[in-house]
């Protein structure tokens, strides 16, 4: 009988067994960047759009009425799926991006003054910075980085001793999107929280890999986008503990988030409305929906186990091969595994892997600042998922063995010299 994984893949993701790109059969390990669409959440959008297509909250009309019901049932699903106290906990964003900006401008509204700390870490993607960056220019507030160790962990006593400056927020994430690094979240949040500072969790990387529950991790904010958990692009979620959001002023303004206008002065409905100005990507919301019962139907412990075991194996593989270096050595670590092939470049790598069919991710991950403080400016990453298998592994470890042993019989180093 076949494996679960390959029964799985087959039925439900017929495109990794028929996909081609210029002629090659498709190896696709780019699952950090984006994973492959679930059949199952297809239909699903399929179906919105063929019949449950309204806008939401505005219709006496029983179209509208179904759409606003669907809407919240999926904000009930998020709650559940995140340990959150009710669905009033969960804003829909456009994605892990606009939920970090939405909170940051909104932090920035209503929290922040001149002098004011916030922290990020090195190891941030830079949608978990860039926003804060900003915040903190806008409002003259400082940003500091807690630094990230040799092995790719965040530097805990350094942490602690930038806590003591009693920064008003840290942003840091569940899982590093170069490294893998699965952050310490439980500790960090309860050093944070003994010096009043809070926690926003990026939890892009980190949803495939059984994170526990915003209730046991006690975070006051974390955020994700639906296209790296088997569903669509476009849509995400911003979850916040209900105090905070009830405190925090929305930084977008439009329909759907007021209640009435006197004298031009809105009173905002209650939370979350109150944060999603204007008409959500619908279909989108449908879609991640679709996405959190597709992974609760396939098992979220399954697919963590089966995810890890694959990724374990990645990381021997790579670790055998001489001449290429592994970026980091986690204690614990999900999702991806980067390396570097010097004196090739990242990019030269992952294209001499493309012409064999194999995708992977080259460059700086949008993480230029934990590249610079490993001394690059590049990475290869490799990011397998649950549907994947140790057969793909073996096929990329062979290919990058050809790559590397022609480098180093100076076939690709010289054309390059040449070239
Ligand atoms: N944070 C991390 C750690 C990520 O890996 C990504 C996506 N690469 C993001 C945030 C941003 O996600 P999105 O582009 O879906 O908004």
């Amino acid at each position: 009988m076949a494996d679960w994984h390959t029964t799985i893949r087959e039925r439900d993701f017929p495109m990794l067994e028929q996909a081609e790109c210029d002629g090659r059969a498709l190896i696709y390990l780019d699952n950090a960047a984006t994973t492959q669409c679930a059949r199952p959440v297809q239909w699903a959008l399929e179906s919105y759009w063929r019949s449950q297509h309204a806008n939401v909250y505005r219709g006496a009309y029983c179209l509208s009425r179904r759409a606003g019901e669907a809407v919240e049932e999926v904000r009930q699903l998020c709650a559940e799926f995140l340990g959150a106290g009710s669905g009033n906990e969960i804003i829909f964003t456009a994605g892990a991006t606009a939920s970090a900006n939405l909170l940051a401008d909104a932090f920035a509204l209503t929290e922040l003054r001149p002098g004011d700390l916030v922290l990020a870490t090195e190891m941030e993607h830079h949608s978990n910075l860039l926003p804060w960056r900003e915040a903190c220019r806008r409002t003259g507030a400082e940003l500091a980085l807690a630094p990230v160790t040799g092995e790719g962990e965040l530097d805990l006593e350094a942490l602690d001793r930038l806590l003591e400056r009693r920064p008003k927020l840290l942003a840091v994430t569940a899982v590093s999107n170069v490294l893998g690094t699965i952050t310490p979240l439980e500790e960090i949040v309860s050093r944070a929280h003994r010096v009043g500072c809070a926690v926003a969790v990026d939890a892009a990387q980190a949803m495939r890999c059984a994170l526990p529950g915003v209730d046991v991790l006690d975070c006051d904010f974390l955020y994700f986008s639906a296209h790296k958990i088997m569903g669509p692009t476009g849509v995400g979620v911003l979850y916040g503990k209900r105090a905070w959001l009830e405190k925090l002023t929305p930084p977008r303004t439009g329909g759907g988030m007021v209640r009435a206008l006197p004298g031009m002065e809105p009173e905002y409905e209650d939370v979350p409305l109150k944060f999603e100005a204007g008409t959500l990507d619908l279909a989108g919301v449908a879609g991640l929906g679709a996405a959190l019962e597709y992974l609760h139907a396939v098992g979220r412990r399954r697919i963590a186990a089966r995810e890890q075991a694959l990724l374990r194996y990645t990381e021997k593989k790579l670790r055998e091969l001489p001449g290429l270096r592994v970026l980091g050595s986690p204690r614990r670590r999900a999702g991806c595994v980067s390396f570097t092939a010097e004196p090739l470049q990242p990019l030269d790598v992952a294209m001499l892997l493309d012409s064999q069919g194999i995708a992977v991710r080259s460059g700086s991950h949008c993480a230029i600042p934990l590249h610079a403080r490993l001394g690059l400016s590049g990475s290869v990453r490799v990011s397998p998922a649950f549907y994947n298998t140790a057969e793909e592994i073996d096929i990329l470890a062979a290919a990058l063995a050809r790559v590397l042993d022609s480098a180093r019989k100076g076939g690709v180093l010289k054309d390059k010299a040449n070239g």
